[in-house]
């Protein structure tokens, strides 16, 4: 058992205060990642700040017609709120194609975005992980990598962003609220999340002594033309090995806007705007769909024992797409358990 400190923040000012006092505190928010973490001797925080109750739950209209969702919104709450259900489905599906309903009741908004990786070897101590330990060299690169990444690693480290809720706040174009010492900034969603290069160990730009507080999205929901397919070993409580947020606005049969964001191939939300932009002014149909579908994975890389998400990644594009287009997103995990 290794001792730890627990204190309440009673503001995101004390929250602040306390983090900066302390160089090994954590935050806690649902405490359904961190908690684990420990328990492996992961994560081996001196104090738990416990965020949990900080007025930072609420989710509201702002000025531009987009909505501002407060970092300690549980899961669940977003995915069924009605302007959420109305406006974002397919950011609703993601959240709800992700945990269980028990780990969704505690998860918060903000802790999805900084869970980490779930490399196995990262969570077991005894063998060398870069992203745990720096300098200790990648398990993974040379062993069990089906999880792993096939865009954007490094030598240092091929592990994979985990989230589902990410994906598609990162097609929807999302802004992360946060506040530290020097105030309040606002970084866009693409550079909230890093890739591994030589410090592995970095999975956001997020400062230690900085506390995320909002998500902001803006006004454009694609709520008529959306999908989020995810692609994993079992149909529920499983993360993704490829995912997809596709999301279109059409004009007739013409794409006058598109997104697509890949979860489970990166070690962040894999959004490609270069795709974006090919499909845009296209026919949205099976042969457009299938030419860009080839764009993000140019320089995908595949490992001993996850190449096939590469062809995986191409196919679940284009069926993504399609659905999108025909708006029949997938509905299997979009009914509220009771
Ligand atoms: C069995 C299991 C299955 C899962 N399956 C999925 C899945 O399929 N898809 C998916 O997307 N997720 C999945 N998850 C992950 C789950 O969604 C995350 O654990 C959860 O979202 C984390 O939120 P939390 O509030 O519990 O974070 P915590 O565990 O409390 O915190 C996580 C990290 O975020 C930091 N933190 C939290 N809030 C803030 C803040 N506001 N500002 C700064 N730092 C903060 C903490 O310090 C900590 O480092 C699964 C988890 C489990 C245990
Ligand atoms: S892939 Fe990353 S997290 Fe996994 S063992 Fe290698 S360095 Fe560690």
């Amino acid at each position: 058992m290794i001792n730890f400190q627990y204190a309440r923040a009673n503001d995101v000012a004390d929250a602040l205060h306390q983090i900066a006092a302390d160089p090994t505190a954590r935050f806690i928010a649902g405490g359904t990642n961190l908690i684990d973490l420990m328990k492996e001797d992961v994560e081996r925080p001196s104090r738990l700040i416990d965020i949990s109750r900080l007025p930072l739950n609420a989710i509201e209209e702002t000025a531009d017609g987009g909505l501002r969702i407060g970092a300690l919104v549980p899961n669940s709450d977003l995915a069924y709120h009605p302007l959420i259900e109305q406006r974002y489905p397919m950011l609703a599906s993601a959240i709800l194609a992700g945990a269980s309903q028990q780990l969704r009741n505690m998860a918060s908004t903000g802790g999805n975005l900084l869970q980490r990786t779930r490399c196995y070897y990262f969570y077991d101590i005894t063998t060398p992980c870069n992203k745990r330990e720096p300098g200790s060299g990648c398990s993974a690169i040379n062993g069990l990598n089906r999880i792993h990444a096939i865009l954007g690693a490094s030598e240092a480290c091929i592990a994979t962003h985990p989230s589902d809720m990410c994906v598609a706040l990162a097609a929807l174009d999302a802004k992360v609220h946060v506040t530290g010492p020097a105030g309040e900034r606002t970084i866009a969603f693409s550079e909230f999340h890093r890739l591994p290069g030589n410090t592995p160990q970095l999975d956001t730009n997020l400062h230690r002594d900085e506390i995320v507080t909002a998500i902001e999205l803006p006004a454009q929901g694609f709520a008529s033309n959306y999908t989020y397919l995810k692609i994993r070993d079992r149909l529920s409580y499983a993360f993704a090995l490829v995912s997809i947020a596709a999301a279109l606005e059409l004009e007739g049969a013409t794409i006058k806007e598109a997104r697509l964001a890949l979860g489970g191939v990166a070690h962040k939300p894999w959004r490609d705007t270069a795709t974006e932009a090919m499909l845009r002014g296209q026919a949205a149909n099976l042969a457009t769909f299938t030419d860009a579908a080839d764009v993000p994975l140019r320089g995908a890389k595949g490992y001993e024992h996850n190449s096939f998400k590469i062809e995986l990644a191409r196919r679940g594009i284009v069926r993504a797409l399609m659905q999108a287009a025909q708006g029949t997103p997938q509905s299997q995990s979009n009914k509220k358990i009771l």
